[in-house]
């Protein structure tokens, strides 16, 4: 992500599916003006999703996912159909390529049958449209005469729209048409921005220890002080070692101190009582999923016994932003709480096992990195499996004895 990106997990995801050698890839080409995907003429080059933040006039920042083609021989496969899920999970719009010379396929079939089945709105480009012969059907009107496009291109769908990646025909409506398809906004949330007021002072404690990235802040971090100015208040950021002196001398009380949950313990002994503590996780915890769930999930830290496997999952596809949080102090801490010897797994990125029975208990990162649809698969997929999740400063603020004080500030009561 550069310096001026919005992230990836706040943009709009618009999904590009289809056969191998439907043109997919050169019609993602053709619609973000960029050589975005491996294109060639050999079938399937596209092995893995590729990602690409960018700014999509009229839509403004999108993230496009240019998923690798699906078969040609017939029926999806389990594992495809299930890859295909996974993308869909973080998609708000899908575009289905369909090559125009060959018309709607079974597997074709099957993908829009799954756009339905998970209510995501779609658009079909028939690809392609410049070696169709002059009497084919254009922009989605088939000519009654024309028996073969009727069967070729059913009906002359509102859904559906014939381009071209070679000649550019009608990509730029093909963008229009996606803008008209994006759910109307749901209600902006705020991370911290709708409990402050101008003028307000939030103290923002972040340590810069050798595990902290080179010469910048992390995401969460980023998009709090962010948050903060937006709301007309000013973010005092402090090292956990400065922050004493900088309460002793603010002239002002803080309407809030948002700590990074790795320096809790600390901070909480320096907060004096009457200043609202929260940590950058739990503030994404109500921001991305539901503080409630995340609240009674770490609870279940009380009823893990020995040999029980905990999943830890992160939203960083690559390199975690986060350190070791996740994979070496979380599962210190949770196993000198229990005195149980647990067993861990660890997931990261788009990575989210369907079956959650295994799992006694899943703590999540602050998703900063995924988008609210996906985390709400995520938090549904649980509760629906009766599996306790939580997030990790919700945890950690549990596992050391200050979550009531943490989310009180947050407008939630907990009992004690
Ligand atoms: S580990 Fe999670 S919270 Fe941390 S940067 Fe990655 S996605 Fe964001």
């Amino acid at each position: 992500m550069g310096l001026n990106d919005t992230p990836a997990g706040e943009r709009l995801t618009i999904g590009f599916f289809g056969r191998r050698n439907a043109g997919k890839s050169s019609v993602v080409n053709a619609v973000t003006g960029q050589d975005l995907a491996v294109v060639s003429a050999v079938r399937g080059t596209t092995t893995d999703p590729v990602r690409k933040a960018m700014e999509l006039l009229p839509l403004g920042p999108v993230l496009i996912i240019d998923t690798p083609g699906i078969d040609d021989d017939g029926a999806l496969g389990e594992l495809r159909v299930r890859k295909t899920r996974q993308i869909l999970r973080q998609t708000a719009v899908a575009v289905l390529v369909v090559d125009a010379t060959l018309g709607l396929t079974a597997p074709d079939e099957e993908l829009l049958a799954i756009f339905r089945d998970q209510n995501i709105p779609y658009l079909i480009g028939y690809n392609k449209a410049d070696l169709l012969g002059e009497n084919s059907p254009r922009d989605g009107k088939p000519r009654d005469h024309e028996a073969r496009d009727h069967e070729i291109f059913p009906a002359a769908r509102s859904d559906a729209l014939f381009i071209s990646a070679t000649t550019g025909e009608n990509i730029d409506a093909l963008k229009k048409r996606l803008a008209a398809l994006v759910p109307a906004p749901e209600i902006k949330l705020r991370l911290i921005g709708d409990l402050l007021n101008g003028g307000d002072f939030v103290v923002l404690v972040t340590p810069i220890d050798a595990s902290a990235p080179r010469g910048r802040l992390i995401l969460p971090q980023q998009q709090t002080i962010r948050d903060i100015l937006e709301s007309d208040a000013t973010a005092i950021v402090v090292k956990e070692f400065e922050l004493r002196d900088t309460l002793a001398h603010l002239g002002k009380k803080p309407r809030f101190v948002i700590t990074d949950s790795q320096v809790f313990a600390k901070v909480a002994a320096d907060v004096p009582p009457d200043v609202p503590l929260t940590s950058f996780s739990i503030l994404f915890a109500r921001y991305k999923g539901d503080l409630r769930q995340a609240v009674a999930g770490a609870a279940a830290a009380e009823n893990l016994r020995d040999g029980d496997a905990v999943l830890i999952a992160e939203g960083c596809t690559h390199h975690r932003q986060c350190d070791d949080i996740g994979t070496v102090k979380l599962p210190r801490w949770l196993k000198n709480y229990t005195r149980r010897d647990l067993r861990f797994t660890f997931t990261a990125g788009g990575e989210f096992p369907d079956d959650l029975s295994p799992f006694k208990l899943v703590a999540h990162c602050g998703a900063c990195m995924l988008n609210a649809r996906e985390m709400q698969y995520r938090r549904r997929l649980a509760a629906a499996q009766h599996v306790p999740l939580t997030n990790y400063g919700v945890l950690i603020a549990y596992l050391q004895g200050i979550l009531p004080r943490c989310v009180e500030s947050l407008e939630l009561r907990v009992k004690s």
